[in-house]
């Protein structure tokens, strides 16, 4: 007999028992048996911890939408004979299978395979996982003319091959999978691209077909309204719409132009930013947008960044485009020796930083060729290294959460512990980093995942996504040791006794870059800025000419008292002079007529809320200067 622990209830059972039967839980996809993810028909041997995988984990759906995949390609084979099928993944927002077919797909062959698929769902044929000598895996995949499989088994050391089988179809594979094809309740699929196998231009062009399935009808229902809700909120749609920036051919991809009302969010969030930097001890600093290649050399960026780097000849000489600000910071700090009373040492910068990035992943103001940073570097002893770490993370927080973001993921990122050679720094170093690192989100009750071997070589991190108004992830805030600019560039101080000891270096940003977090927010608020980041926070409309000049009064007025305000006095009738607000998110919308005018008073109408009836100017100006002191991140 074995020990098998199910939702933290121990029994004894006959070893060979399936993951599924362990679990007997109709709502499980697949089974977590001792941390690993399996099929339900896993045959569980020895004592083990037992969990179920249910579609609303991030694994769970993974494994829903490769199941998905398979059935896609199964339909396609049966419809498409002459087809081949080359590999099907799970991607974040669904799956995809690339097929080399004679004539590419195109929307109108969607329909036709979602309904075989449909089909074939409710046959709820099995999903059989086996093992295969290689020579008979090769055969089977060979009699079916599956050329690009056995390019794959060709690459496999193993001697047994995974594959799985349902009905008709078989496919080479790790799974795990869906028990059987049954538990696939609603099918959409949504596009074809070209994509070349293996992602090499050089070969063949395939056939890909996009798509997304649930476990039932409602899901689908809920993720078709939260795309077409994503599609209203883009960025790349309303950035343009509210006239915040602009893309020119002329001036180059990924380079992004801020128009005034851009430029004016851009330096709300500056000042507000700056306002808490300085108040936390934070000192800033300019640095050039370009340096001689030596430096890069000596910071080692030259060696392993070279191909994301702008290289400019001058006067017989390489230049780079800083793709860092890191380089020029430690410049800084290296112009004094410093002594442990100097420290710690918070240099923070708004830096411009240009990387070169492929054309195909720039996607509108999020990634882009040129952008800034709200870059800063904290130089301080072993002994400081727990409370600036607490200071970054908790900075961090308390900004992003000015901003209306709720939710955060952490992930910490720590070092291999099997290969301690592949990274830089001594074993004390990295302990210090690490224990600070965990004991900051601790103290600050953050959940987080801990991922050994995901740091880089030069140190452990700490990463913090937020989830944005739809739920979806984006990643902006960033807290990482470095070691090895430390070393390279020979960052030490001075303790009590005269001794030259190492400074730890750290490296954070909390928005992101300015460019990319703008466009989170554009999203975030479907360009309903609150009232403190609003471009333009009120509007004056005229109902006729006649009250034009008491409409410039109001205002004049606004204006001194700092309110962002414009003015509309076109001829248009007061209903579009109202939906043309509207349209631009404005918060405060002061109508004026015959009777404000007589009353001096004037009729608010608040941006989605509508009218809210006359009032004498002042207490508008109270709730808009309530809001924009205060702050108010609520959205409408
Ligand atoms: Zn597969
Ligand atoms: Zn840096």
């Amino acid at each position: 007999m074995i020990k098998i622990t199910v939702n933290g209830a121990v029994q004894e059972v006959e070893p060979g028992i399936t993951a599924g039967a362990a679990l007997n839980d109709k709502k499980a996809l697949a089974a977590m048996v001792n941390g690993r993810l399996v099929d339900l028909s896993f045959p569980i041997k020895e004592d083990a911890v037992v969990l179920p995988v249910y579609f609303d984990s991030k694994e769970g759906r993974e494994i829903f939408w490769h199941s998905a995949s398979h059935l896609m390609a199964q339909a396609v084979k049966q419809l498409y004979p002459e087809a081949k099928v080359t590999i099907g993944p799970a991607v974040p927002e669904g799956f995809y299978y690339d097929f080399d077919v004679p004539k590419p797909f195109n929307e109108d062959d969607l329909p036709r395979i979602e309904e075989r698929m449909r089909e074939l769902a409710r046959q709820q044929i099995p999903i059989v996982h086996k093992f295969l000598p290689k020579e008979e895996a090769i055969e089977l995949f060979r009699q079916r003319g599956e050329t690009y499989k056995l390019e794959i088994i060709a690459e496999i050391p193993d001697e047994e091959i995974s594959v799985y089988e349902q009905g008709d179809f078989v496919d080479l594979c790790r799974g795990p999978h869906l028990p059987d094809t049954g538990k696939i309740k609603a099918i959409k699929l949504l596009s074809v691209a070209g994509a070349y196998w293996r992602g090499d231009e050089k070969n063949r062009m395939l056939s890909r077909i996009y798509g997304v399935a649930f476990p039932d009808e409602s899901l689908l229902k809920e993720w078709l309204e939260r795309i077409e809700e994503a599609k209203r909120r883009d960025h790349r749609k309303l950035g343009p719409a509210l006239d915040l920036f602009s893309f020119h051919e002329e001036a180059g991809a990924g380079l992004v132009f801020w128009h005034p009302k851009g430029a004016t969010v851009r330096r709300i969030i500056q000042d507000y930013w700056e306002k808490e930097h300085l108040a936390n001890g934070y000192q800033l600093v300019v640095t050039p947008h370009i340096a001689r290649a030596q430096l890069w050399r000596q910071s080692g960026h030259f060696d392993y960044y070279r191909e994301n780097m702008y290289v400019l000849p001058v006067e017989k000489e390489e230049y780079v485009l800083k793709p860092m600000n890191c380089p020029g910071h430690i410049l800084i700090y290296r112009t004094k020796v410093h002594s442990y009373r100097d420290l710690p040492l918070r240099l923070a910068e708004w830096g411009t930083v240009y990387r070169y990035e492929r054309s195909g992943v720039l996607h509108g103001t999020m990634r882009v060729r040129g952008f800034t940073q709200d870059d800063a570097h904290i130089f301080c002893t072993q002994e400081q290294v727990g409370e600036e770490i607490y200071g970054v993370i908790s900075l961090s927080l308390k900004m992003l959460r000015q901003f209306g973001f709720e939710k955060f993921s952490v992930a910490l990122s720590v070092r291999d512990p099997k290969h301690p050679e592949n990274y830089l720094g001594t074993d004390e170093q990295w302990s210090v980093a690490e224990n600070a690192l965990v004991n900051t989100l601790k103290q600050l009750g953050l959940d987080f995942s801990r991922a050994e071997g995901e740091a880089v070589f030069y140190g452990p991190k700490i990463d913090i996504h937020l989830a944005d108004s739809l739920g979806r992830e984006f990643q902006c805030a960033t807290c990482q040791f470095d070691f090895n600019l430390a070393q390279k560039f020979n960052v030490y101080y001075m303790n009590n006794n005269g001794e030259h000891l190492p400074t730890y270096l750290v490296h954070r940003t909390v928005l992101g870059s300015i460019e990319r977090f703008v466009g989170i927010l554009i999203e975030h608020y479907g360009g309903a800025f609150p009232t403190w980041l609003a471009p333009v926070q009120a509007c004056v409309l005229t109902v006729t000419d006649k009250e034009a000049d008491y409409a410039r009064e109001i205002v004049a007025m606004l204006k001194k008292e700092n309110v962002r305000v414009e003015i509309d006095l076109n001829n248009d009738k007061i209903s579009y002079k109202i939906g043309e607000a509207e349209r631009q998110k404005i918060p405060f919308m002061l109508v004026v007529g015959a009777k404000e005018k007589a009353t001096n008073t004037v009729s608010l109408r608040r941006r989605g809320k509508g009218n809210l009836g006359s009032m004498p100017l002042e207490r508008v100006l109270e709730q808009i200067k309530e809001e924009t002191s205060g702050r108010a991140t609520g959205k409408d």
